[in-house]
């Protein structure tokens, strides 16, 4: 589902991703954990090209890039992957529905009652159905987040890209986002997930994978988090971030 090649990236002379070699197969969920500017957000979005690399080669879902990608296979790219931020991006002035159809009708042209009826199904997923006709500001952050899960999921994903998407939530609307992620763990969705929520990462992941100054340091099941074997991690772990 994705394979990352000796990926290489720079920002000016800022060597961001120094040889990155990561493979992620269908079905697995793998979550990258680090400090702030060790790449996470970097490598995640080189996953779906919003960030071009410098060196190396990204096959992601069949489709495989270097530094550029013929724009119609960018195109098949973006349906293939989902990917979710920190900050949810809905448009304040559009209902809940209209936020999630918006790309079915104008990218995908379906009609309009087809479209309703995937936002019915995505916006039960997320448990959301009653919220249809509300705007984003008169849902909680937690809610609004699932609406952008949501709105991903909508358009028939085979991977989810998540970066980091409960750091700007309080605590108890944390929860019902994590349980999103986990519902859609079970139904077997193929994940990446940046997050500093380590009891979440051990319960989830099949594989998590530290990321220290642009290069993975150390990758293994969820048990690492218990056994750190560099003392890096093990810093990492013990200072939280
Ligand atoms: P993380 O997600 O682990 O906090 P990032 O991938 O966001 O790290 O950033 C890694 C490094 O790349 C940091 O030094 C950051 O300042 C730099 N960086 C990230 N995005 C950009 C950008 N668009 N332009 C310039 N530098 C960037
Ligand atoms: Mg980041």
């Amino acid at each position: 589902m994705v394979r990352l090649e000796n990926v290489h990236k720079w920002f000016g002379d800022n060597h961001v991703l120094k040889g990155i070699d990561l493979s992620v197969k269908p079905g697995e969920i793998i979550a990258i954990i680090g400090q702030s500017g060790s790449g996470k957000s970097t490598a995640l979005r080189c996953m779906d090209h919003l960030e071009h690399i410098d060196k190396g080669s990204v096959t992601v879902c069949g489709h495989t890039f270097g530094e550029n990608i013929p724009k119609s296979d960018l195109k098949m790219l973006r349906q293939d992957v989902g990917i979710v931020f920190q900050s949810y991006n809905l448009f304040p002035h559009l209902t809940v529905e209209r936020n999630i159809t918006l790309a079915l009708t104008s990218v995908k042209k379906m009609s309009r009652s087809q479209a309703q009826e995937i936002a019915n199904t995505v916006l039960a997923q997320v448990g959301l159905q009653e919220k249809s006709r509300m705007y984003p500001e008169q849902l909680s952050g937690g809610q609004q987040q699932r609406v952008a899960i949501a709105r991903s999921l909508a358009m028939g994903p085979k991977l989810m890209l998540f970066d980091e998407v409960t750091s700007a939530l309080d605590p108890q609307l944390t929860g019902e986002v994590l349980r999103v992620i986990e519902k859609l763990a079970r139904e077997g969705m193929t994940m990446v997930l940046v997050t500093h929520e380590m009891a979440f990462a051990m319960k989830v992941a099949h594989r998590i994978v530290y990321m220290y100054q642009g290069k993975i340091h150390e990758q293994g099941g969820p048990q690492m988090l218990r056994d750190p074997q560099t003392p890096e991690l093990k810093q990492f772990l013990d200072n939280g971030l």
